[in-house]
């Protein structure tokens, strides 16, 4: 199978479903040039209480794109983590394998993960209290030129806007909330208080649970 082995929802590796495990995953999906990357460097920057996964891929390092923007590897060295049940999920996108080594994130924080919508289904079976939230790009010919501005072809570009198109469709089926990301700013403050507000919903839940009275 593609990108070396079995969907890993149904895999060998450990579910921490059950409530280990960092307190809130927080998952940006959205098509490329939807400004994913940006909205996640920025919220960390703001938060340090949001820890920033870093994905393995199979797609080479583009001109210019930081050493670190991903764990860069080849294909077996991929195929043998997933085999080995070392990612949370994985995906092949554009004929690349794309996955998120299970989170080790500083006691105390959430997790920020910005991958794509197969990825992000299989976090959410995992983490059903998973935020899914949807960049999405103010249009497409904006999102175009931010691919163009990254040195992707025009082929890439096509492709990528094609299926952005679907993903902005499905995406808003599996998402809790959508951010067009037109002004980063704004959105970046978008997408903090969707955060916030689910962060003060589940201490709310906690503090519920506790016993009264006393
Ligand atoms: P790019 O090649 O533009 O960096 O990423 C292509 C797509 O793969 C983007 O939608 C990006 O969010 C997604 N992606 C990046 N890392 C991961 C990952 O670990 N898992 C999955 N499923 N998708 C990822």
């Amino acid at each position: 199978m593609a990108c070396g082995g079995w969907p890993v929802a149904q895999g060998a590796a450990v579910d921490d479903a059950a409530g280990a495990g960092p307190a809130l995953y927080v998952v940006l999906v959205g098509p490329g040039g939807a400004g994913k990357g940006a909205i996640a460097r920025e919220l960390v920057r703001r938060d340090p209480s949001l820890w920033l996964s870093r994905s393995w891929t199979t797609r080479p390092r583009r001109p210019g794109e930081p050493e670190d923007a991903y764990v860069f590897v080849d294909r077996p060295t991929f195929e043998a983590r997933v085999r080995a049940g070392g990612v949370l999920e994985w995906a092949e996108f554009l004929g690349h394998c794309y996955g998120t080594p299970w989170p080790d994130p500083p006691p105390g924080s959430d997790v920020l993960l910005e991958i794509d919508l197969q990825g992000a289904k299989q976090v959410r079976e995992r983490r059903p209290d998973a935020l899914v939230v949807l960049i999405a790009p103010p249009s497409e010919q904006v999102q175009a030129e931010r691919l163009r501005g990254r040195g992707e072809s025009e082929e890439t570009v096509r492709r990528r806007v094609e299926k952005g198109r679907q993903e902005l469709a499905e995406g808003a089926l599996l998402a809790d909330a959508v951010v067009v990301n037109d002004v980063l700013e704004r959105a970046v403050g978008e997408v903090a208080g969707i955060i916030g507000a689910r962060r003060a919903a589940v201490r709310g839940g906690e503090l519920g649970d506790e016993p009264s009275g006393s």
